[in-house]
């Protein structure tokens, strides 16, 4: 994302949503892929931009990494994530 070389923090408007609402980036190969493949639905979308709004604020929420610099004390050691890093 040439305005945002981080990435988009969750909750925080995207750099490259003009005014009007609509992307800067579509149809440009440096859209992030989970961008256009994120298909729009009634059950998303909804009737209203306060619904879409929320929907997509769930979404954050949802998919958010746990907090903290490493996240091995938090699902441990034993998880088939760490199985590779053997015992310490
Ligand atoms: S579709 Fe992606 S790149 Fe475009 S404005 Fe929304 S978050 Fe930003």
């Amino acid at each position: 994302m040439p305005r945002m070389p981080q990435g988009k923090p969750a909750g925080v408007r995207c750099a490259h949503l003009l005014t009007d609402e609509r992307c800067e980036l579509f149809g440009r190969a440096e859209r992030p892929a989970v961008c256009s493949s994120l298909q729009p639905s009634p059950e998303m979308c909804g009737a209203s931009r306060a619904h879409a709004l929320r929907w997509l604020r769930a979404l954050e929420v949802a998919t958010t990494p746990p907090a903290g610099p490493c996240h091995r004390g938090i699902i441990g050691a034993s998880h088939p994530l760490h199985a590779s890093q053997g015992p310490r």
